[in-house]
């Protein structure tokens, strides 16, 4: 039996320094009770806590980790470029590389500019967005999760043909009247909220394969669809890669389905680990950025060169022979192992995947969006979260996130996996 210790009095002294003893909320284990673990280290596929407890790991730090934890090649371009300094806040080589490499990875995107997370990223985007076009809306899909800037913390409201409703303390409704939320997946809820809204939609932004609740992939057609009632409108299609961008290809997720959007935000995996966001896209959008033109967006730390040798030598390895396909090959395993020990133990699960990114619903409907998601059983979830981790294998403490295969995983710690999980599924 794991003892959790020095954990315990760890968070015991964390909630009294740190709201909920966290620095971001999903971290204290509030969607499945208990509290969390403290981590010590973290190397390949596996993280240490502070007991000396080991778990294999399908958080990868919510994404970036796609190489596994503290992959070689990646500290030692850490340990290099900071020996050089850390910040300085003057243009640098490493970012020129940078830029380089996510345009060739990602076609639509002939400009990049870089921030300091994701969240930087997708609101630097709309504002862009909406300084391009000179219009004020934005369309957003309910369950697509881009960062907490205050226009996008949105539910769709009983209006929600005209405007969402705030889904924060401390968002003035002013400041989300110009965001309108759909259904993910539903074509004539967009079709009817662009017929409302005539010649002022800025642009959709979505996540293309959403990943923050659950994950559920777009339906055929569907991503085809935004395309083309954007570029019929005038307005701006914005890939929010930051968790699938080089996680399902080194193109992401628009790779896969074919599709040029205008925007693409990134952050996660290419920052290695460090703070790091990107937007980019047509050049003729993104030189409306100052200095070049009126939109305005900085970082005193944009472009951090120990963050981008991080980012680089990432980026660097996943274009190595055959990532993508080891990362396919491994998700297959996993997804064929689940869905048998699911089925024998008679235990409903919808299981989605795509790539290595994962998520088993307790269902017995398929789910396409956040309303199918949420008839998932989460009192079941937190059993299966908790009987997992305690047998060393540690999904994200919610049944809304999705999971990530990275390629430290060996096909030994997938059938080990699969064999954890099948004891716990009996239980339940
Ligand atoms: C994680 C995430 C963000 C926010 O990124 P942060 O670095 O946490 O600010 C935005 N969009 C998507 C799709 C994400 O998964």
């Amino acid at each position: 039996m794991m003892t959790r210790e020095k954990s315990r009095q760890l968070f015991a002294a964390a909630l009294q320094l740190i709201p909920g003893g966290v620095n971001s909320p999903v971290r204290a284990f509030r969607a499945v009770g208990g509290e969390p673990f403290f981590a010590e280290r973290a190397a390949g596929a596996r993280v240490w806590d502070v007991d000396g407890n080991a778990y294999i790991d399908y958080v990868g730090t919510w994404g970036p980790a796609i190489l596994g934890h503290a992959p070689a090649p990646v500290v030692e371009a850490i340990q290099r470029t900071a020996a050089l300094g850390t910040s300085f806040g003057i243009p640098n080589p490493l970012e020129v590389r940078m830029a380089e490499l996510i345009r060739a990875a990602v076609p639509s995107v002939q400009k990049v500019r870089m921030c300091s997370s994701g969240t930087e990223a997708t609101m630097s985007a709309i504002r862009l967005a909406r300084g391009f076009t000179g219009r004020p809306k934005i369309l957003k899909f309910d369950g697509c999760y881009h960062g907490h800037a205050d226009s996008l913390l949105v539910r769709a409201g009983s209006g929600a043909l005209t405007f969402g409703q705030p889904d924060s303390a401390g968002v003035p409704a002013s400041f989300t009247e110009h965001t309108l939320v759909a259904p993910f997946n539903d074509e004539a809820a967009v079709r009817a909220l662009f017929a409302a809204n005539p010649g002022t939609m800025a642009g959709i932004i979505v996540e293309p394969v959403p990943g923050n609740a659950g994950l559920y992939p777009p339906r055929p057609g569907f991503l085809e669809f935004l395309r083309e009632i954007t570029r019929e409108t005038g307005a701006l299609l914005i890939f929010d890669e930051v968790m699938t961008g080089f996680r399902l290809a080194l193109g992401g997720a628009q790779q896969i389905y074919g599709l040029t959007p205008d925007l693409s935000c990134f952050g996660k995996i290419i920052g290695g680990g460090l703070p790091v966001g990107a937007f980019g896209g047509r050049a003729e959008i993104m030189d409306h950025l100052a200095p070049l033109g009126p939109v305005y967006q900085a970082g005193t730390l944009s472009g951090n060169p120990v963050a981008m040798a991080a980012g680089l030598a990432t980026l660097q390895e996943l274009a190595a022979a055959n990532a993508y396909a080891r990362l396919e090959a491994l998700g297959a395993q996993l997804e064929a192992g689940l869905r048998d020990a699911a089925r024998s133990a008679g235990v409903p699960v919808q299981f989605n995947r795509v790539g290595s990114m994962f998520c088993g619903y307790f269902t017995s409907d398929p789910v396409h969006n956040l309303a199918d998601a949420l008839r998932s059983d989460r009192q079941r979830f937190a059993k299966y979260f908790h009987g997992l981790l305690d047998a060393g294998v540690y999904l994200a403490p919610s049944q809304f996130e999705a999971g990530f295969i990275s390629l430290a995983h060996t096909p030994a710690d997938i059938d080990a996996t699969i064999a954890a999980a099948a004891g716990v599924l009996r239980t339940l």
